[in-house]
């Protein structure tokens, strides 16, 4: 029986692998990634793996969950070393519950590699401190709930001295401005929309609740991070997460064969 790593890849920069993650790479026989997965960190798969994009290409699934659960059940079954690159960590918004579950049902040995969230990679890019103890107490990482049967937000009332950092916010920041501001946050509360956060097209926008509606639209993936931390009053001097400009290019991930 082999064995399935579900591996964090991080928010883009390869140097922001876990030396774990790079090894399990080089080692690997199978690699199921997500579209959110960069070229550099594929770069660092073993040229003998096989790479096999499961992601989401504009919207449209390339691959199921249940198949990509398959998938990984039999991988495993036939010995290989399997790994499930996600972007980010692998338990943050990253359907790791389900391949879970699959795994143990069908009594596969996994390990979890942890790797750095979107909303950590956001905040180095952006230079701030998302609990500075003088403006927050709590960090929340949270999306909208979009099932049809659901689509309210879960916060209940959300105080000020919380960072909520919107995961998926899409392109629509008028609606995310209004479902923040009925959570109970205030109009002036600051907000920064962070885009390809520590990749090479990273940008970064400071704004507020109340201009939210009115912000260009940066490209996904992009995180919004919400709060009083999330001030631009340093913009100008912030010394945040620079990566680096030579870029490493890596193969192209090659189709299921
Ligand atoms: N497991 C991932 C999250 C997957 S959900 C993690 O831990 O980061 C996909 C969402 O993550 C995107 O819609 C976006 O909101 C965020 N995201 C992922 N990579 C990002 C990046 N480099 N910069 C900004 N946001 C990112």
């Amino acid at each position: 029986m082999g064995k399935v790593y579900l591996v964090g890849a991080g928010p883009g920069d390869a140097e922001l692998l876990t030396l774990k993650a790079a090894h399990i790479l080089a080692a690997a026989d199978i690699v199921l990634h997500d579209s959110l997965v960069s070229e550099e960190v594929l770069a660092k798969v073993s040229r003998t793996a096989q790479i096999i994009d499961v992601g989401k290409r504009c919207g449209r699934k390339l691959l199921t969950q249940d198949e990509i659960n398959l998938l990984l059940v039999t991988y495993a079954a036939a010995n290989e070393v399997v790994v499930r690159l996600k972007g980010g960590d692998p338990l943050v918004f990253g359907r790791a519950g389900e391949e879970l579950q699959a795994l143990r049902e069908a009594n596969v040995q996994f390990e979890i590699v942890p790797g750095i969230t979107a909303a950590l990679g956001a905040a180095a890019a952006a230079g701030i401190s998302l609990t500075d103890r003088r403006l927050a107490s709590q960090i929340l990482f949270s999306t909208f709930t979009r099932r049809p049967e659901a689509n309210t937000l879960e916060w209940g009332a959300l105080s000020p001295a919380t960072t909520l950092v919107l995961y998926m916010p899409g392109p629509d920041y008028a609606e995310v401005a209004l479902r923040v501001r009925e959570a109970g946050l205030p109009a002036d509360l600051p907000c920064v929309i962070v885009s390809g956060a520590t990749g090479p097209q990273q940008q970064i926008r400071w704004t507020s609740l109340a201009h939210l509606a009115h912000e260009v639209k940066l490209p996904a993936p992009a995180v919004l991070i919400i709060g009083r931390v999330a001030t631009g009053q340093f913009q100008d001097f912030a010394a945040g997460y620079c990566p680096e400009q030579e870029r490493i290019v890596g193969e192209a991930s090659r189709p299921v064969s």
